[in-house]
């Protein structure tokens, strides 16, 4: 795997957004607290791996205002 591609897929959602089944491709942010990466939406149960909430919550642990850009 190059370079490249590691980053992009780091950076970047690999989920699907529910409904349309479209990829997300979403900025991906990572818990400060739990360390779980996902996307952040703005709607709940948008994304197969969203990781918070549209208030910034993380969905893995519960913590609040946790995410910060993944890198
Ligand atoms: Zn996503
Ligand atoms: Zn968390």
């Amino acid at each position: 795997m190059s370079y490249e591609e590691l980053t992009a897929g780091l950076n970047l959602c690999s989920g699907e957004r529910k409904g349309s089944r479209l990829p997300c491709r979403g900025s991906l942010y990572k818990c400060s607290a739990c360390g779980q990466v996902g996307c952040r939406q703005t709607q709940n149960d948008a994304c197969t791996t969203q990781g918070f909430s549209a208030a910034g919550r993380c969905l893995h642990c519960g913590a609040a205002n946790s995410a910060e850009v993944a890198s």
